[in-house]
């Protein structure tokens, strides 16, 4: 079965999930944070939009620190602070970290989420800071994509709110 695990409820990250479940005709599972699951079902009004999407069944209910088998590892670290939902994924055998939106890359370089679409900068600082307990190699941002390089030295920078 494929799975698609969704980082937050943004409309640029869950928009699509209506139509590609449709046609895949219950060939796709989707995966999502406990907090993120109302926004994703429609039941709760979407935070910056203040909508109710059309309705996508989360079928797997993740936690903080729930190790999922796929790729060799991925680790479910909630982040919230951009939205209250937010979780990153750490994939162990690459020491890579699936930031979504909790991290952007601009020229290579790691920087902090967009405070234009972050509501709760300080929480997300915060959730920035816990990212230095990991070892990683690589970061994939949603906006602006890789970074290998200075890791740990921008994690930090950006939780003590230096850019
Ligand atoms: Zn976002």
């Amino acid at each position: 079965m494929t799975k698609i695990i969704i980082t937050h409820h943004d409309m640029d990250h869950i928009g699509g999930l209506p139509d590609l479940l449709a046609a895949s005709e219950g060939r796709i599972e989707v995966l999502a944070h406990e907090v993120s699951k109302p926004y994703i079902q429609g039941e709760i009004p979407t935070l910056k939009g203040k909508m109710l999407v059309q309705p996508s069944k989360v079928d797997v209910t993740l936690q903080d620190g729930d190790i999922l088998p796929y790729g060799g590892g991925l680790q479910v670290i909630f982040t919230p602070g951009h939205t209250p939902d937010h979780i990153c994924l750490y994939h162990q055998p690459s020491r890579t970290l699936i930031s979504g939106d909790a991290l952007t890359a601009q020229d290579g370089v790691l920087m902090p989420p967009n405070p234009d679409f972050t509501p709760d900068m300080d929480t997300a600082l915060k959730s920035v800071a816990k990212l230095l307990d990991w070892d990683i190699a690589t970061v994939i941002t949603y906006h602006g994509g890789v970074c290998t390089e200075r890791i740990k030295e921008r994690l930090a920078e950006i939780a003590e709110g230096k850019n």
